[in-house]
C-alpha cells in the first residue's frame, strides 16, 4: 500500500512521506533522468495527497478518491503534456490548465497539477513562475524534469527539488520481474539491467522488445564466429546485417564494443566479474580458451575499428565502405591465421 508498493527511491520515498503527512500547497520538482520512474512517484503522491484517508505511508487505495486516480477519471488530478503531438506544451493551453485548476477542488482537498517540465519552453515557464509565486491555497504542482539546466532559475529557488538517485542491482531485477520478466532468466534481467544503465524505463522497453535480445545475441555471435569466418562471409552476410539494421547502427555498436570489451575482461583474468553479456559469461570464457592466440592488443585494434567508425559517421562517410572497413578490421584482428 501506498509509497511502499514502489521499488527503491528510499530516500524519496522517506521526503514524500513527511509531505503527504501534513499536505499543503506546495511545489515538488522531481528531478532524474528519463524512465528513473519520476511519472510513477508522481502519480503515487498525488493519489496520496488527494485521497480522503491519506496517512504517513501514502494513499489508502480504497477511498472514492483512490478509485478514481486508479481509473484515470479524478477531476482534481490534472496532468499537462504536449497537445497533438507538439514537441512542447502550448502556452495558451496552460494558461487555461491553470485558470480552472485555481477554482476549488471537486471531490478532494487539493488539487495536483503533474507538469512535463521538459517539454515548457521559457514563456510557459514565466506562466509557471507566476503561479509559483502567488499559489493558490489548494494547489500543489509536480514538476517533472530531466534536466534542470533548462529550468528558469526563479522556478528552481521555489520549488522543493527532489532528486531521484540511480537503482541498485537488486531493485532493477526486481522491477523487472514484477513488469512481465518473471520468467526471465537472471542473468539476461542483470543485462538488460547493465545495458540500462539502471533506468527502469529503459530496460522495461528493452524487456518488452522481442527484437532488442535477437539483436544482442545477433552480434555476440557474430563476434564468437569472426574466426572461422572468410572475407566474403564478413562482406556480404555480416555486412548485410548491420545494412538492413542501419536504424538501429548505434545499439550495434554499443553491443559489439560491449561483447569486445568482455573478451578483453576475460583475456585479463581467469574468472572476469565484470562481464556486461552477464547471460553468456561461459561462451566468453569458452571462446578466450579456444581463441587463445588473441590477445588485449587484438581486441584493443577491433575496438578502435568501431571507434573509427562511429567517428567517420559522424563526418557523414558513406555507409556501406565504412562499415565494410569496421568489420574487415575486427575479423582481422579475430580470425585464425595458421602464420600466427
Ligand atoms: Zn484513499
Amino acid at each position: 500500500m501506498g509509497f511502499d508498493r514502489l521499488t527503491g527511491q528510499e530516500s524519496v520515498k522517506s521526503r514524500l512521506k513527511d509531505i503527504v503527512a501534513e499536505p499543503s500547497a506546495c511545489s515538488l520538482l522531481f528531478e532524474g533522468v528519463e524512465g528513473i520512474g519520476k511519472h510513477l512517484f508522481a502519480k503515487e503522491t498525488a493519489k496520496a495527497i488527494l485521497c480522503s484517508n491519506r496517512s504517513r505511508s501514502g494513499a489508502c487505495g480504497k477511498c472514492p478518491s483512490c478509485k478514481y486516480i486508479d481509473a484515470g477519471t479524478h477531476p482534481d488530478l490534472i496532468e499537462v503534456e504536449p497537445t497533438e503531438n507538439r514537441k512542447s506544451i502550448r502556452i495558451s493551453d496552460l494558461r487555461e490548465i491553470i485558470r480552472d485548476a485555481e477554482v476549488k477542488p471537486q471531490i478532494s482537498d487539493f488539487k495536483v497539477l503533474i507538469i512535463n517540465a521538459d517539454k515548457t519552453m521559457s514563456d510557459c515557464q514565466n506562466l509557471m513562475l507566476k503561479s509559483l509565486e502567488e499559489p493558490s491555497e489548494h494547489i500543489v504542482y509536480i514538476l517533472l524534469c530531466s534536466d534542470t539546466s533548462k529550468i528558469l532559475r526563479t522556478i528552481m529557488s521555489r520549488v522543493i527539488e527532489i532528486p531521484f538517485r540511480e537503482y541498485t542491482d537488486d531493485e532493477m531485477k526486481s522491477i523487472l520481474r514484477q513488469n512481465g520478466g518473471e520468467d526471465v532468466d537472471d542473468r539476461k534481467l542483470e543485462f538488460l539491467s547493465v545495458f540500462s544503465s539502471n533506468v527502469p524505463g529503459k530496460a522495461l522497453s528493452l524487456l518488452n522488445d522481442p527484437d532488442f535480445l535477437e539483436e544482442r545475441d545477433h552480434i555476440f555471435d557474430l563476434v564468437m564466429r569472426m574466426p572461422g569466418l572468410g572475407y566474403t562471409d564478413v562482406l556480404y552476410d555480416e555486412f548485410d546485417y548491420f545494412n538492413k539494421n542501419h536504424d538501429k547502427i548505434d545499439e550495434l555498436l554499443l553491443l559489439l564494443i560491449w561483447t569486445l570489451g568482455d573478451i578483453a575482461s576475460a583475456i585479463a583474468v581467469r574468472d572476469p566479474q565484470n562481464i556486461k553479456n552477464a547471460d553468456k559469461k561461459e561462451d566468453i570464457i569458452r571462446f578466450v580458451s579456444q581463441n587463445s592466440y588473441v590477445t588485449l592488443l587484438n581486441i584493443s585494434n577491433a575496438e578502435q575499428a568501431v571507434t573509427d567508425f562511429i567517428e567517420a559517421s559522424s563526418v557523414n562517410t558513406s555507409f556501406e565502405p565504412a562499415c565494410c572497413n569496421m568489420l574487415l578490421r575486427i575479423h582481422k584482428e579475430l580470425r585464425y591465421e595458421k602464420s600466427r
